[in-house]
């Protein structure tokens, strides 16, 4: 099945208490084509300036990522900014340029018509709803993710989109922030009501929790003992979860729990290294051990 990605492609410059970065590779829609491609073929819907150069585009050559819906227009690429703290649990932004991304009217090529598998990356709720109203089928799956400049400045657009969601996939303070109640579980019933039958909830270190209407689970973060860059762990998880949903083609208990499992997978082989270093050379055999590490990590008897 292909899985279709809309979202960021960007340069980042990112500090933390392992080093510096001045100017990688980044972007949500990175991330996430990275992480997803070792499980189905990804197609990329973003927008990058002529900065984006053949060393930026090897990196996703060789893969099964498709980039007829790379626009790249004059200007500069979309540009980030940030800092972690000590412990690496506080981010403070430090620069966000839009650059050519302040104009992005993402536009779907004609091979991209009939993706089952969607995600809409954090972006404008608006655009997000124009990358599903340019797809000719209906859609499988449709993720969604945003944030809290979204859910501050455009909660209209952000609840017509959601009306297309199955599955939206954000962290706990967003949760919290969308619909009003610091409860989570109580919250997930309002987020039901608003159109999506799934909520993820990313948990950074503490792992991820998805909450349906017939049953809930919960997978840990991977123990790392260093964690060099936290920059595109919640991106990669999304790739992991959605690309493996794509590869087996069908949503039940199951597939979910396993996508749960490979989505923290993912998110736990980025942070190793700064911004897609680590991604970028992933061997899907990396995957499945640790995918089994996961298994044990977590079982149990009563
Ligand atoms: P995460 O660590 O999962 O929040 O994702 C970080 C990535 O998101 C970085 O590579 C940034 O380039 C990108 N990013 C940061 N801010 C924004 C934004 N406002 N819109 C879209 N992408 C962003």
């Amino acid at each position: 099945m292909s899985l279709l990605v809309v979202g960021s492609v960007a340069f980042d410059a990112i500090e933390t208490p392992f080093g510096k970065v001045d100017r990688t590779l980044g972007g949500a829609a990175s991330y996430f084509a990275l992480a997803a491609s070792h499980f189905a073929p990804v197609r990329v819907v973003a927008i990058v300036g002529e900065d984006f150069t053949d060393k930026e585009r090897a990196i996703f050559r060789g893969r099964k990522i498709d980039l007829a819906g790379l626009e790249q227009v004059s200007g500069k690429s979309f540009f980030w900014a940030g800092r972690y703290s000590k412990n690496m649990n506080e981010r403070t932004t430090l620069a966000t340029e839009l650059n050519v991304f302040a104009n992005f009217r993402p536009t779907l090529p004609d091979s991209y018509c009939d993706s089952s598998f969607i995600f809409l990356g954090n972006i404008d709720p608006t655009l997000q709803r124009s990358v599903l109203t340019q797809v000719r089928c209906k859609p499988q799956v449709v993720g969604l993710d945003t944030m809290n400049y979204w859910i501050e400045r455009t909660p209209a657009e952000l609840r017509d989109t959601l009306k297309h969601t199955h599955i939206l996939m954000i962290n706990d303070d967003e949760v919290r922030q969308l619909t009003g109640d610091h409860n989570l579980f109580r919250a997930a019933k309002q987020v039901f009501k608003m159109g999506p039958r799934t909520l993820v909830i990313k948990r950074g270190e503490h792992g991820a929790l998805i909450i349906h209407n017939k049953f809930m689970f919960s997978v840990p973060a991977f123990p790392l003992e260093e964690v060099h860059d936290p920059t595109g762990a919640g991106d990669s998880f999304a790739g992991g979860f959605m690309g493996y949903l794509a590869s087996v083609g069908r949503v039940n208990e199951q597939t979910l729990r396993r996508a749960m499992v490979y989505g923290s997978v993912l998110g736990s082989f980025t942070v190793e290294r700064f911004g897609v270093e680590r991604l970028a050379r992933l061997k899907r055999s990396e995957i499945s051990a640790r995918a089994r590490l996961f298994s044990k990590l977590t079982s149990f008897k009563l």
